[in-house]
Parts: C-alpha cells; sequence; structure tokens
C-alpha cells in the first residue's frame, strides 16, 4: 500500500517514514501542503498521514483541498501537537478519519493506519487472492493453501500488486511505481530480479500458481505450478 507523509519536521519525516517502510509501506514524504497536493493530484494514494502545522499552509487545507476531491478519496490520519478538544472535532469534521496527538508512539501510529485502512469504505478490498495464493492486505502477509508464505517487504508487494490484477498483465513501470517510493533508486533490472526471488519462494511452497513473463511489457499470474 502506498501512503503519503506530510511532514514538515525533518527527523519526525524520517523516523516515521522508515518505520512504515519497515512495516512493507511504500512511502512518499513530503514536508509541504503544496508539495503533498501535487503528489496527490498525481499518484492514488491508499492512506495519507498528515502534519497540521506546516511552513506554507495548514495541514486544514490540505485536508479541505483533497475532500472538495471526491474522487480522490484515500483515509487521512492527522498528526500534530494540537491536543485541544476544539482541534480535534474541527479535524474529525473536515473529513480526517483519525486524530492522533503528538508525541506519540510509533507502533500506535502504525496500528492505526492499519484500523484506518481496515474500515468498511477502504478503497479497496483487504485480501487478494488466486489460485492457491492469498494476501493479506493489513497484516501483509501471504499464504499458499492457508499455510504462511513468509515473503521480504518488496517481494510482498510485488505479490500483492500481481494478485489485485487477479491474472491480468501487470506493467513493469506501475511495479517500479508500486515497490519503490519516489525518492527510492530503481535499477532497471530490480524488477525481475525481484520477480525471480518471488517465483523461487512461490515454487518451494508447492503453488499451483506461477508468474508468466509478458517480454517487454510485464508480468501476471497463471494457474499452473513453475
Ligand atoms: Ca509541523
Amino acid at each position: 500500500m502506498r501512503v503519503l507523509l506530510v511532514e514538515d519536521h525533518p527527523a519526525l519525516r524520517e523516523m516515521i517514514g522508515d518505520h512504515l517502510s519497515q512495516k512493507g509501506f511504500a512511502m512518499d514524504t513530503v514536508a509541504l501542503g503544496d508539495e503533498a497536493l501535487a503528489a496527490l493530484r498525481a499518484i492514488a494514494y491508499d492512506a495519507v498521514i498528515l502534519d497540521l502545522g506546516l511552513p506554507d499552509q495548514d495541514g486544514m487545507s490540505v485536508l479541505a483541498a483533497l475532500r472538495a476531491t471526491p474522487s480522490n478519496c484515500p483515509p487521512v490520519l492527522i498528526v500534530t501537537a494540537r491536543d485541544a478538544v476544539d482541534d480535534r472535532v474541527r479535524g474529525l469534521d473536515a473529513g480526517a478519519d483519525e486524530y492522533i496527538v503528538k508525541p506519540f508512539d510509533l507502533v500506535e501510529l502504525e496500528a492505526r493506519l492499519r484500523a484506518v485502512l481496515r474500515r468498511p469504505g477502504a478503497r479497496d478490498r483487504n485480501s487478494y487472492g488466486y489460485g492457491d495464493l492469498t494476501f493479506d492486505r493489513i497484516s501483509r502477509t501471504a499464504s499458499v493453501c492457508g499455510a504462511p508464505l513468509d515473503l521480504p517487504r518488496r517481494e510482498a508487494t510485488l505479490l500483492e500488486e500481481l494478485l489485485r490484477a487477479a491474472g491480468k498483465v501487470v506493467v513493469k513501470d506501475v511495479l517500479e511505481d508500486r515497490l519503490y517510493g519516489f525518492d527510492e533508486p530503481v535499477t532497471s533490472n530490480a524488477i525481475e530480479a525481484a520477480v525471480s526471488r518471488l517465483r523461487r519462494r512461490i515454487k518451494a511452497a508447492g503453488a499451483q500458481v506461477r508468474i508468466e513473463t509478458r517480454r517487454g511489457i510485464g508480468y501476471r499470474l497463471v494457474a499452473g505450478s513453475q
């Protein structure tokens, strides 16, 4: 899942971004409200973590602009030092899904993020399946016939994207976009390498699903063992 973090405090931005990246979210991080709105126009995020005190505009105006565009409606978690009841009510009234007061624990932020993504109306279904392979988007765990399949972060995201497409071809550019945040360098063979690692793991787990290469285009899941 791809998450936009809007936070102007560099150390906090890095800490939250690193923590959630390690937990398997593709993180894009920005420091300004204008940058957030530009990113939101370009990319369909699964969730937004939004600081209210930003240098160029108040986070509330970012939220208002976002909510004024019904076609782009990711859940929004406000993180702020403003803890007055009035501020909380204003934030929730303006369409925030969660309101978290600083200082907070990273584990709590992560739990609230997952809770928001689990709610009905979250943009997509919470699990994907194809053949005997299943991926739970909330716990970010894969399984083969119900048996857990341990996957490193990027391979888990790769499998999620292939399962999301339900047997249709996923183009390589889309995979690069999903597996890497926009400030992460992507080498030309990174996706091929991730696909071959994922293939080995799926095969070792005995899944009756394999990854087919469409040369020059992308990849898709098909029935049958490797
Ligand atoms: Ca701030």
